[in-house]
């Protein structure tokens, strides 16, 4: 009997993939993967140790071990800690250094690079063979083509722009508006341009503009999309 759907969720950059995906997956009780963080700690590996060309890097990758941990995190006020997902890199906790404009830029060219793909989506295959609620840009194209349920987000890029400048002043980093717009564009037109797995919406994904909702809106939408999905299957 289907219990737990396998959910693969697609979308531009800063659009709230994450966000939602978590989510998703509490509420399921399936386990969340962020691939974009496994492509950001192979950015981050790049940068660290200097490598540019795609030959250096394939050659690097057998060195290159990824995971995830469950860490907790304090509440403020006495509220109960909450357990968050951090990505590892050969056994380092990375999370606190893949978040900024380079490992994002980073993580974006090395995307390109088919060998990287490969030696990703293997994994990320494997990890979904019991059902995980994942996000990324292939998921619904190449890492689960069969997954039951398929979103692909959307929100207008000064949206996301605006997202992603609030999260990095949050962080205390001082970014441009302008700047963080670029990037935003760059970066979407290089994931949708690429010749490898680029970034495009499956023909039986359903698409969620989020420009104009609030997340607990958008939460509700989905939650219902997943909801029904299961009662479908299950009958
Ligand atoms: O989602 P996030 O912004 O963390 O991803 C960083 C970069 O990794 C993206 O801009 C994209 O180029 C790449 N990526 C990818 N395929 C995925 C996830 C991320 O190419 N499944």
């Amino acid at each position: 009997m289907v219990n737990k759907l396998t959910v693969a969720i697609d979308g531009y950059s800063s659009c709230g993939k994450s966000t939602i995906a978590k989510a998703l997956a509490k509420h399921a009780r399936s386990t969340y993967v962020d691939t974009g963080a496994m492509y950001r700690a192979i950015g981050l590996y790049t940068l660290r140790h200097q490598l540019t060309e795609p030959a250096d890097i394939i050659a690097a990758l057998p060195n290159i071990q990824i995971g995830f941990v469950q860490v907790s995190v304090p509440s403020a006020d006495g509220e109960p800690a909450t357990s968050a997902q951090h990505v590892t890199l050969n056994g380092e906790d990375v999370e606190a250094f893949i978040r900024t404009l380079e490992v994002g830029n980073r993580a974006s060219e090395i995307s390109q690079i088919r060998e990287v793909r490969a030696f990703l989506v293997a994994q990320q295959q494997l990890m979904g063979e019991h059902g995980v609620v994942m996000d990324g840009r292939d998921i619904g194209t190449v890492v689960f083509p069969n997954a039951p349920l398929k979103l692909f987000l959307t929100a207008r890029p000064e949206i996301r722009a605006q997202r992603r400048f609030d999260e990095l002043i949050a962080k205390g980093e001082h970014p441009v508006f302008e700047d963080v717009l670029a990037d935003v564009n760059d970066r979407d037109y290089r994931d949708t341009h690429r010749a490898e797995s680029p970034l495009r919406q499956a023909e039986d994904a359903i698409v969620v503009d989020n420009s104009d909702l609030t997340p607990d809106q958008q939460m509700r939408i989905i939650i219902d999309l997943y909801d029904r999905k299961l009662a479908s299957l299950k009958q």
